[in-house]
This record gives C-alpha cells, sequence and structure tokens, in this order.
C-alpha cells in the first residue's frame, strides 16, 4: 500500500517510509491510498471474534501488504497485552476504557504499536542501524511513547519535557526507565520543547550523523491501530445486544483518536455518528459552527491532555471527507466544556452511577449526556486512569483515589534526566555527544 500526503506536494510513500519519515516531506500528513470495506461475514461474527483476532483483521487490512502475516499477528500480539472493555455506566451510556495498559492512557496502543512496527522495518533494513527517536511532550505522549519503546532493539528514544511543568506521576513514567530512554528536562516550556525538536529535524548536521524520526501523532503507524478498540468495543456491545444505533463520543485535543475512528467507520463499521468532546480548546466545535478553521493558542485546563490549539489530525479528517464541511457535520457533532463542568460531571457520575472518571473521560460523558437520543446506544472513551489526575479527581469527588499498582511502581522508580537549556546548540550539542 502507498501511503499520500494530505499536502499533496511529495511523492507517494512506502509503509516504512511513512513510518520511519513521520511527517511527509511537503509537511503534511500521510494517508493511506485505500481504505478497505471489511465483508459483512466480518461483522456478522465480530462478537465471536477475540480482540487479538479482530485487530489482525483491520491490521491486515492496513498493513497486510507490507508485513508478512505472522510479523503482523506477532506485533498486534504484543501490543495488546491488555484489555479495552466496555462497561455500562447508566441506562444508555457505556464507557469504553482505555486505561488497562503500562501507562494508564490510550496512548499506550499507539506508541506499543508504532514502537513494534518501526523495529521490525529497521531490523529489515541493512542501510539503517538505529534510529533516535525525538518526543516533546506535555506529559502523556512521552509516558506512553517511553514504555511503548522500551527495550526494543534499535531504537533510541530522547524525551524532552518542561522542567516543573508535568506530573510528578507523569515523569516518574519517562524518567526511571533506563536502557534505551532518555528523559531530557528543558528550563522552559512545553513549546520551547516542541521548538527543540522541530529544529533538530531540519538540522542538516544532525541529520548526517543521526537517524531522526519523531513518534507523535501524525504517525500513521500510531494513528491507525487505535481504530482496533472500536471495532472490538462493538463486538462487546453487540454481546451485550446494544449495538443498534451507536453513538460514540470521543474526548479530543489532536484528534488522532477520532480520526482512527472515523476510519473505523469508512471500514464499515456500524456507527451511526460521532460526537467530538473538546474542554475550552474548541477550535473543531467553532469549525463545525462556522466552517472555518482558525487555530488558537492552547489554553490550560483541568484535562491538559487535550489543550491543543491547533489539531494536528484535522487535515486528516478534511481528507477523509474530500474536504466537505457538509459532510463533516452530517457525521461528527461537538460540545466543550469548562472546568468547572467537568469537575462537577466527575463528582455527580460518582455519587449516582458509582463509575469514577478522569477529567476526559468526563468530556466524553457530558458529549453523550448533551447529545444523546433516547433510541440511541452512547459510548464514549474513557481515555486515562483517574489515578493520573489525582489532584482534580480528588477534588472533585471529595475522597481518595486508589492508585493502581502498574503507577504505583513507577512512583517508587528513581528519577534521572538530563537538564537543558532551550537553546538549540546547546541539544544539538547533547545529540551529537551521545553518538
Ligand atoms: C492524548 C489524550 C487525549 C486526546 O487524544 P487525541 O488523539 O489527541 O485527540 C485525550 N485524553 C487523554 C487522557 C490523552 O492522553
Amino acid at each position: 500500500m502507498k501511503y499520500y500526503s494530505t499536502n499533496q506536494q511529495a511523492p507517494t510513500a512506502s509503509l516504512a517510509e511513512a513510518v520511519i519519515g513521520g511527517l511527509a516531506p511537503d509537511r503534511g500528513l500521510y494517508m493511506p491510498e485505500r481504505i478497505e470495506t471489511l465483508p459483512t461475514s466480518f461483522y456478522s461474527n465480530i462478537d465471536r471474534m477475540s480482540f487479538h483476532e479482530i485487530s489482525c483483521r483491520v491490521a491486515e487490512a492496513f498493513f497486510g501488504e507490507d508485513i508478512p502475516q505472522e510479523k503482523l499477528d506477532a506485533i498486534v500480539r504484543d501490543t495488546l497485552a491488555f484489555d479495552t472493555p466496555v462497561v455500562p455506566v447508566k441506562k444508555g451510556i457505556y464507557s469504553l476504557e482505555l486505561f488497562h495498559g503500562p501507562t494508564a492512557a490510550f496512548k499506550d496502543v499507539g506508541a506499543r504499536f508504532m514502537a513494534r512496527m518501526l523495529g521490525y522495518f529497521i531490523s529489515q533494513k541493512g542501510d539503517i542501524k538505529e534510529v533516535t527517536v525525538l518526543v516533546a511532550t506535555s506529559g502523556d505522549t512521552g509516558s506512553a511513547v517511553a514504555n511503548g519503546f522500551l527495550g526494543v532493539p534499535g531504537i533510541q528514544v530522547v524525551v524532552l519535557y518542561p522542567k516543573g511543568k508535568v506530573s510528578d506521576i507523569q515523569e516518574k513514567q519517562f524518567t526511571t526507565l533506563g536502557q534505551n530512554i532518555t528523559a531530557v528536562e528543558v528550563d522552559g516550556t512545553f513549546d520551547d520543547c516542541q521548538r527543540l525538536v522541530k529544529s533538530a529535524f531540519v538540522d542538516e548536521e544532525l541529520n548526517r550523523h543521526l537517524n531522526l524520526t519523531s513518534a507523535n501523532s501524525i504517525n500513521i503507524a500510531r494513528l491507525l491501530p487505535q481504530s482496533f478498540y472500536y471495532f472490538h468495543a462493538y463486538a462487546q456491545l453487540k454481546r451485550m445486544g446494544v449495538a443498534d444505533q451507536v453513538v460514540v463520543c470521543v474526548p479530543s485535543g489532536n484528534f488522532g483518536n477520532i480520526t482512527a475512528g472515523l476510519f473505523a467507520r469508512r471500514m464499515g463499521l456500524p456507527v451511526s455518528r460521532f460526537i467530538a468532546a473538546n474542554n475550552r480548546n474548541d477550535i473543531f466545535l467553532q469549525y463545525l459552527r462556522t466552517g472555518i478553521y482558525t487555530p488558537a493558542p492552547s489554553i490550560a485546563t483541568v484535562a491538559n491532555a487535550m489543550d491543543v490549539g491547533d489539531p494536528s489530525n484535522f487535515a486528516r479528517i478534511l481528507e477523509l471527507y474530500g474536504k466537505s464541511w457538509e459532510r463533516i457535520k452530517g457525521d461528527i457533532s461537538g460540545y466543550s466544556f469548562t472546568d468547572e463542568e467537568i469537575i462537577r460531571c466527575i463528582a455527580r457520575v460518582y455519587k449516582s452511577d458509582s463509575y469514577l472518571l478522569d477529567p476526559h473521560g468526563a468530556c466524553g460523558y457530558l458529549g453523550l449526556e448533551q447529545g444523546l437520543q433516547s433510541h440511541e446506544t452512547g459510548l464514549f472513551l474513557e481515555t486515562a486512569h483517574p489515578a493520573k489526575f489525582l489532584g482534580t479527581v480528588e477534588k472533585a469527588i471529595e475522597g481518595t483515589v486508589p492508585v493502581p499498582e502498574t503507577l504505583q511502581r513507577f512512583m517508587a522508580g528513581v528519577k534521572y534526566s538530563v537538564p537543558m537549556t532551550s537553546r538549540f546548540e546547546e541539544f544539538k550539542d547533547y545529540l551529537l555527544s551521545r553518538k
């Protein structure tokens, strides 16, 4: 399968080129040239298939031409070492829990898959011995990528994060790992970290000495595997007998997660429509209302993994719908919620339904409450474990939240990071010195 750039100014790429390159040379995002519709027999049998079987079939539709089946199945098996259960919350509303992976957020799925696929392509190529993955993080991406890539041969990971601006638990998830993971603690903001990474990618001298790549959500190998759990969720709803009119609500920041859902629907997954739930960063909602896309600086909120003022996957959504605002509006509606609404929702749902939401999942839940009709089944994506946002959640419910063992283990680890200023020359020297 070939991959083309959303900017249409770059040659098409092979899967290996798209995965190793990340962004297309014209700064566009890669899209698969074809999206296969899965046969009706797949959908009529799906409730009798395991998560692994379902995912292998979906993976084959995307990657079957480029990776031998045995290898692809192994990558899928390795990636999905945990479940993504659908849990009823109240009448008509179900939670798709995506926080049972090693770093307790949905990004584990995409990061683990991409790490293994990249590892495979490096092992196949004689000319590349080692790739250095650079990733700037404001929290969750760094932890998912670092843990997803931990111990994968041929890959070094450098995580840049703003000093003092990520939570303790997030910091511990990428500073305590060792092996092929290095954390760089930048005396600056998240934007500084991103600037350092971007400058590194275009620096000629660095690119002569190192094979640099990114692992952010624009990478096609992180995006597409996120469709697996939409199919698996549908299978579970079908088993419960409530899969007729499914509406999926996705708490969205960079819109990678919802884009994977839109791919699933394009492959025939019977989902009626989608809702994109935003925090106060509501660029997409404004687009739905006006047809005009206006990026803005991000605003800090309690659902901070969605504090995005220029969602990078918007270009892919446009592409999926032939750039038609009408068609996009027909399939996706949107809502945005303030910090107070999010916190009140966490408290209310905990009290009335004994279900503990994290601030992102709360946006998803609220989106369904606002947008669901009585004949529909609502599924929201619970994208992180509430214990990852302990301060906000404990304040909301006025009680303590038990921290899962996986997260506790990180807290017990010893932090190691490389201190750095926000000057590019210093970061560049550091990267060269690692050679
Ligand atoms: C990254 C993240 C999101 C946003 O996902 P996108 O794919 O960027 O839209 C939502 N919730 C949590 C917990 C996240 O980590």
